[in-house]
């Protein structure tokens, strides 16, 4: 793919290292910014940064969920969640307590663990940029909803995702829907936004695309340890241009932060 330059931001295809360091400070226009609900970003902590895919373990380990959806899976689970009420000496005569097994495993089947079931390929449609169209495309103030794969706890945030087109364009509420479809899995928050970033880059093969996941609650942190109430928690998953131009990337944080 060659390198498409407009509004005077010349660009790469991403992987390459041809753009033009004399035009790429030109301001980027911002079209579209959807959904602000007025949420400020106050005092977080940036723990993760997964610019560099290599160094972080999220690519180490293959991953091997899967989500069949079958009675085998769903009575697997129900077990294992009677044995883990059981193990507490429930008294399974109790109403509040009869039907949860069955309860859960739908949770986890519908809700919780329903991204393993889901490919961001059946649930958006691309569309080729035949403006060429190089305008940067924002959307925050996403909600998304986790489980951490170290505790099984709840976890919980927005999702901001900036994308600079280069192929492809997408509808807006389809980045959302592509943060849901890794949310809703056994996760790490960082995973979330590397996974969320990479298939964008695989959808769109856009110039470049940004990820951030801020104003996280993790109950393994918020439920326990008094100093940790209100811990917050913010990654950046960058990919394309944002991860080789750090100008660019600090004016899209910005927008990100506002
Ligand atoms: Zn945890």
């Amino acid at each position: 793919m060659c390198a498409l330059k407009s509004n005077g931001l010349a660009v790469s295809n991403g992987n390459g290292h041809n753009h033009d360091d004399n035009n790429r400070r030109t301001p980027i226009t911002l079209p579209i910014q959807s959904n602000g609900n007025g949420k400020i970003i106050s005092g977080f902590e940036l723990l993760h940064d997964t610019n560099d895919t290599k160094r972080s373990s999220v690519e180490v380990f293959p991953q091997t969920e899967i989500l069949t959806g079958d009675t085998e899976q769903f009575g697997k689970i129900q077990k294992a969640v009677y044995d883990l009420l059981d193990a507490f000496n429930v008294n399974w005569d109790d109403p509040n307590y009869t039907d949860t097994p069955k309860r859960v495993a739908k949770a986890y089947m519908e809700y919780w663990a329903s991204g393993y079931g889901r490919e961001a390929e059946d649930e958006i449609t691309t569309f080729p940029n035949t403006t060429a169209s190089g305008d940067l495309v924002l959307v925050k103030d996403m909600k998304y909803y986790s489980l951490c794969s170290h505790h099984l706890a709840p976890f919980h945030g927005y999702g901001a995702i900036a994308y600079l087109p280069g192929e492809n364009l997408l509808g807006l509420s389809k980045l959302g829907r592509i943060l849901d479809i890794f949310a809703r899995r056994f996760q790490l928050q960082e995973r979330i936004g590397a996974q969320t970033a990479d298939k964008i880059m695989e959808l769109l093969n856009p110039q470049g695309v940004m990820v951030m996941l801020y104003d996280s609650e993790h109950m393994c942190m918020s439920s326990r340890g008094v100093q940790l109430h209100e811990a917050n928690t913010t990654t950046v998953a960058t990919r394309g241009i944002f991860k080789e131009d750090a100008d660019l990337r600090r004016e899209v944080l910005t927008m990100m932060n506002r």
